[in-house]
């Protein structure tokens, strides 16, 4: 990508409306532009990263065993009106008439259209286990919508339902998705913690929050400190196999939110205890019958018995992540993402726009680049070095290339990593076998 055709609205000064380092560097890095609040457009920059996020998610997904499928955003009410939700749920709803003046809803969460399908699906023991998942929008009219995509009221998230059989299955189901979501973050950089939590509005009785420490995080938590140095992507998963020895590896060392906190527990930890702020990215419940009860999510048994079936309910903050990984991933200069999720690997800098030399050099290594694959976005307007340094540290691609005229006439270029701020002279064909290799 040219960036002097690239939509990439960047801002100098730091816009006033923005708290939070990753809000404002959202902002200022052209990713986003809010329509209303809590409502974002996502402009290209931001809207690769979110893809990239989505795309890791999905990945980690499909490989537990989880099928993809998607749901509408706008459900019919009757539906939350079964699970005795629809009141519950209350001014965070957001309720639609119809032009039949049929109430309708933005859905805030998935667990009565799932379990809708499911019920007229699925009859018999034989179809079990299901495990699904979609990637939608959902919409929740949030007191107070802040800090950008972090607590946004229109939001992308990821949601899956697990039905089984019996409470064995279940724990079966949610414990794919434990290790599931240890890796799906792992793989962003991202060190989410998984923690006991309270079970909210959805219900249940086994919960644990995926949390990220961030000073700027809306929660209060406590861990143990062995879970923050925790290698987190060490071991490839067999999903077949039983996870529980996983699972309890992590559950062992105390980790826990607010409301489930035990002062008294943690207390004995002494200085092992980890008092932090988080941010939630992902959240896992099971939950039972709470919602096959009310809407007769009923399957026939192998002895011709109606079995009601057991759930559970999996989340991830997909466009919240793009908010908690630069809040994890940034400097003063700007955003320093994870080569995961980089919106581009290489920003080529071409320190003289028109002048031969300098174009053919850093024309012939866009060309090489982007013939293999490397996603490279190339500075090629006409504006002064300072410029194009300040905005290439600003949207922290995790390599900079820069094509200067001295350079040139030695046959070098400069190699620099965004993260570590190490810069290399190099013959443009080494620097070209670096980025390939
Ligand atoms: P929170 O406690 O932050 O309000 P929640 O517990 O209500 O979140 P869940 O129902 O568990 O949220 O939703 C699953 C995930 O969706 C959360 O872990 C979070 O990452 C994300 N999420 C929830 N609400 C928002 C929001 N308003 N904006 C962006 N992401 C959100
Ligand atoms: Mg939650």
């Amino acid at each position: 990508m040219l960036l002097s055709r690239f939509f990439l609205p960047t801002l100098k000064e730091t816009p006033a409306e923005a708290q939070i380092v990753s809000h404002r560097l959202m902002l200022r890095a052209g990713m986003v532009r809010q329509s209303s609040a809590g409502i974002y457009s996502w402009l290209p920059l931001g809207f690769k990263v979110l893809k990239k996020i989505e795309q890791i998610v999905r990945e980690e997904q499909d490989a537990a065993g989880c099928q993809e499928l998607l749901m509408p955003t706008i459900q019919p009410a009757e539906l939350w009106r079964e699970s005795g939700r629809y009141e519950d749920y209350g001014k965070e709803m957001l309720r639609i008439k119809d032009r039949h003046e049929r109430d309708m809803l933005f859905g805030p969460t998935n667990e009565e259209l799932i379990t809708d399908i499911f019920r007229k699906e699925v009859k018999s023991y034989r179809q079990l286990p299901k495990l699904l998942y979609h990637i939608q929008w959902k919409f929740r009219d949030e007191v107070r919508p802040r800090f950008g995509v972090m607590r946004g009221r229109e939001f992308l998230m990821k949601d899956s339902y697990s039905f089984d059989l019996d409470k064995a299955g279940a724990v079966r189901a949610y414990n794919k998705m434990f290790v599931a979501y240890l890796r799906t973050f792992a793989r962003m950089g991202l060190k989410a913690i998984p923690m006991a939590a309270d079970t909210g509005p959805i219900g249940g009785d086994l919960s644990h929050e995926f949390i990220i420490l961030a000073e700027t995080g809306e929660s209060q938590v406590y861990c143990h400190r062995d879970l923050v140095e925790k290698d987190w992507l060490g071991e490839r998963i067999d999903y077949e196999a039983d996870l529980q020895p996983i699972v309890d590896r992590f559950t062992r060392l105390y980790a826990a939110t607010d409301e489930k906190h035990d002062a008294t527990q943690a207390t004995k930890l002494g200085e092992a205890l980890v008092s932090a702020r988080g941010i939630e990215v992902g959240h896992i419940f099971y939950f039972g019958t709470k919602y096959s009860e009310p809407l007769g999510a009923v399957v026939q048994g192998p002895n011709g018995e109606n079995i009601t079936v057991e759930m559970g309910s999996y989340g991830i903050g997909v466009s919240r992540l793009v908010g908690a990984i630069i809040e994890a991933h940034h400097d003063d200069k700007g955003i320093i993402w994870p080569e995961s999720v980089a919106p581009f690997a290489v920003g080529l800098v071409n320190l003289k726009s028109g002048d031969a030399d300098c174009d053919r050099v850093a024309g012939d290594l866009y060309a090489k680049l982007s013939a293999n694959s490397v996603a490279v976005l190339y500075d090629d307007r006409d504006e002064r070095a300072g410029v194009k340094f300040a905005d290439m540290d600003l949207i922290g691609l995790p390599w900079q290339l820069v094509v200067g005229p001295k350079g040139v006439k030695a046959g070098q270029v400069e190699l620099k990593n965004r993260k570590s701020g190490e810069r290399q002279e190099l013959a443009v064909e080494s620097a070209l076998a670096r980025l390939l290799g």
